[in-house]
């Protein structure tokens, strides 16, 4: 049970902590209301002498009502409303720059309050519309193909900052549109910063949060092993892993993570997971040109995935500035899924969203400082 877990692995004591160094991440002198959990405001509103149903009031409030002060917060008494004020800040996303593509899909650049730039982007496809948030400012995990490892690992967000992204987002849905699923496919290494998105992931699925279904959310990690298992254990969302490789020799040279976690532990940590009955593990497969598009890397996939409940995404590779890298051809990248196919591997292919605006995975970029996407390749790949 997610939310039984995450209370009972915060003590009160822990909730002074908690509040400083949520000050101190977001480097703001106030604490955000967003990064709390219900239990964690329910101690703070009974420290400060109110009722403890203050605090589902003040969730309901941050969540279902999208509140943005505490002045809105008209059914709290005004000294009460004062004391929270002069403690907490909520959110304190400004305004995004949006940009949006003639498919419809609208990236949003986010300033954070310590000027530091995050994206977020809103797909619209046939019956849903899926919001793709980032857990990073930057990455660490230094993939060769991708534009957010070029600019390194700037930090991690805080829970209030992957939170603010579903409500900046709500903000710029179309008249009659509403998000319908999330996908941890941004800036960043969700794994790498676990214990905000547990803190994150609580708010979306509780009743006194967001109210999200696990099933809508699908967490995509580039292959952390031992946090996988962890995350599963802890809800039961889905679970996408970036592969891109069927040798470690390919896979060390385009995802240096590769040198901890290598294939066969990546793969056997797979197979120990709790995969729900009728789930899947979906496997990310970016398509490069000569490098890992081959008829052999296809079979060996087949036989790799074959002991696994999986399917394979295979992804069109986004092309950027002095990535290095070409994009397969779509009649091999066709060939490949057949031949996943004829192994009876499901295998679908992810056609590029947003391009226009350079809103397709793996272009995610603080677009601010484009000077820094042209580092050197091989600067540029080895993890931080
Ligand atoms: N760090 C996580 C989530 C962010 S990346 C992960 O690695 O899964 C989300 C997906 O976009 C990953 O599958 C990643 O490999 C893919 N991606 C990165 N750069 C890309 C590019 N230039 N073109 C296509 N897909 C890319």
């Amino acid at each position: 049970m997610p939310l039984r877990y995450f209370v009972e692995s915060f003590t009160m004591s822990s909730v002074t902590q908690v509040q400083a160094s949520a000050a101190h991440e977001s480097d703001s002198p106030k604490p955000d209301l967003r990064d709390f959990s219900l239990h964690e405001l329910e101690g703070m509103v009974r420290e400060s002498g109110e009722r403890t149903f203050r605090a589902r009031q003040i969730m309901g409030w941050l969540w279902s009502r999208g509140a943005e002060s505490f002045d809105s917060m008209h059914d709290l008494p005004a000294e009460f409303r004062g004391n929270l004020k002069q403690r907490f800040d909520i959110g304190s996303i400004a305004r995004p720059h949006v940009a949006r593509s003639s498919d419809g899909t609208r990236k949003l650049l986010i300033r954070l309050r310590d000027a530091e730039d995050i994206e977020s982007v809103i797909i619209p496809t046939e019956g849903r519309t899926t919001l793709c948030i980032s857990s990073q400012a930057g990455c660490a995990m230094g993939c060769g193909f991708c534009a957010t490892a070029r600019m390194g690992l700037h930090r991690n967000l805080a829970a209030g900052e992957i939170l603010g992204q579903v409500m900046a987002a709500r903000c710029e849905l179309d008249p009659g549109e509403t998000l319908t699923n999330y996908v941890f496919m941004g800036m960043g290494e969700p794994l790498a910063n676990y214990p905000r998105l547990h803190r994150a992931l609580t708010v979306m699925t509780s009743d006194w949060g967001l109210g999200i279904s696990p099933r809508r959310i699908t967490v995509s990690t580039v292959g952390l092993a031992p946090a996988m298992d962890r995350l599963l254990a802890d809800f039961p969302v889905h679970l996408a892993v970036s592969l891109h490789a069927t040798t470690d020799e390919v896979r060390d040279r385009i995802a240096p993570i590769n040198k901890r976690f290598p294939l066969q532990v990546l793969i056997d940590a797979c197979k120990a997971l709790p995969i729900a009955r009728r789930r899947r593990i979906t496997f990310e497969y970016v398509m490069l040109d000569g490098v890992n598009d081959s008829s052999n890397d296809a079979h060996r996939l087949v036989k790799m995935l074959a002991p696994l409940r999986a399917k394979v995404n295979l992804i069109f590779f986004n092309p950027f500035p002095d990535a290095g890298f070409m994009p397969s051809s779509r009649e091999r990248v066709e060939d490949f899924q057949a031949i996943l196919h004829r192994g009876n591997l499901t295998a679908t292919i992810r056609e590029s969203r947003g391009r226009d605006i350079a809103a397709a995975c793996g272009q995610l970029f603080a677009e601010r400082n484009p000077a820094a996407v042209s580092l050197p390749r091989s600067e540029a790949a080895s993890p931080a």
